[in-house]
């Protein structure tokens, strides 16, 4: 049998079993985003001393950054049940109703994708958010009539990648908000070296180190990538992802020094190529690329200005130097440079 025929015991898994298995399961086994932990912490606890249910919680931020975790996170702490749902999926209020039934006592509701709530389904969230009451329709024809029923005491945690698309009634409607934010890199390289250690992989530090600094800030992509290069320490290596596995394998896979996606360099390059370097306006890029401008906005803005590929100004978003250099253009040089500091 070949190298590359040897079935390891245990490393044949489907994604939802390699997700279940490394998926942090308590606030301390789950790293990064310590500002939020903190705040969890406090109204856990404080929820849990006056045995009253958490809070309803709003978790905004770009996909991939643990909003589901942190909700199953919370509903571990608090010791209740989860019961996990999705915007686009609850159609009509009684598929509403028939899940908040279903809730004990503080149980956690988990709805993602929060925004795409159809309205008729949303409005009727309200009072049950409010006043744990929901108005439900008895019988049918000339004899069906609405009859007020009681819901026991839930927390809803709802998750949003587009916080910007939440109508203002339902905002208001949760007690604590937080956005997560991409992760630094020595937060993703715990988040490898942890997902390293669950899956029995060894794994150097500098590779750990190399993994995290092109996974786009994002654990979702740590742990891809992880499993991606472990594939190529098992049959280019001896299992162990050393720096050499790492940097191999992310070139075979062609990931960005950066770990930029497609769309990042679409929006990158078209701000140089179309719009002169820029400023240009987030309709003419969207219009561009072929994305909603508030998707850019909301997701993949964030994470180039912060690596410090686009700023924002206020006549619109501009390429910086690091943007020309990373792609190969000659740099554009700036009025200031062309004047002289002014
Ligand atoms: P979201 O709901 O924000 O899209 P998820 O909670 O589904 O993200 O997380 C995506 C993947 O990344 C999951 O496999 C999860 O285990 C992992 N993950 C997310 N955040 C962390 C973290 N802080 N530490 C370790 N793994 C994480």
């Amino acid at each position: 049998m070949s190298r590359d025929e040897v079935i390891i015991p245990g490393r044949v898994e489907d994604d939802a079993s390699y997700d279940d298995q490394i998926r942090p399961k308590r606030l301390d086994d789950f790293p990064g985003q310590e500002p939020i932990k903190d705040k969890l912490r406090i109204a856990i606890e404080a929820a849990k001393q006056r045995s009253e249910p958490l809070d309803h919680l709003l978790l905004s931020g770009p996909p991939g950054l643990g909003k589901t975790t942190l909700a199953r996170i919370i509903a571990n702490e608090m010791g209740v049940d989860i019961k996990q749902s999705s915007g686009p999926v609850i159609e009509r209020q009684a598929d509403l109703s028939a899940i908040l039934t279903s809730l004990e006592n503080f149980d956690v509701l988990f709805i993602d994708e929060i925004h795409r709530l159809p309205t008729t389904v949303e409005e009727y969230l309200y009072s049950a958010m409010e006043d744990f009451k929901i108005d439900i329709m008895i019988e049918s024809g000339p004899n069906a009539r609405s009859i007020e029923l009681e819901l026991k005491k839930f927390t809803l945690i709802g998750a949003t990648t587009r916080a910007g698309l939440l109508t203002a009634p339902l905002r208001s409607r949760f007690g604590i908000i937080h956005r997560l934010d991409y992760y630094n890199s020595d937060d993703l390289a715990i988040v490898i070296k942890r997902s390293a250690g669950i899956l029995k992989v060894p794994i150097d530090d500098d590779a750990a180190y190399e993994l995290a600094s092109r996974s786009r800030g994002t654990p979702r992509i740590a742990n891809r990538l992880l499993r991606r290069t472990r594939d190529f320490a098992d049959v280019k290596g001896n299992g162990t992802i050393t720096m050499e596995i790492a940097q191999f394998a992310l070139d075979r896979l062609e990931v960005d020094q950066y770990g930029l996606d497609e769309m990042d360099k679409r929006i990158i390059q078209s701000i140089i190529e179309k719009f002169g370097g820029g400023p240009v306006g987030l309709t003419n890029i969207a219009t561009a690329v072929g994305e909603d401008s508030g998707t850019i906005e909301e997701v993949y803005e964030p994470f180039l200005i912060r690596e410090g590929f686009i700023t924002r100004t206020p006549r619109g978003r501009q390429a910086t130097d690091l943007a020309y250099r990373h792609f190969g253009y000659p740099i554009k040089p700036s009025i200031s440079s062309l004047f002289g500091e002014m």
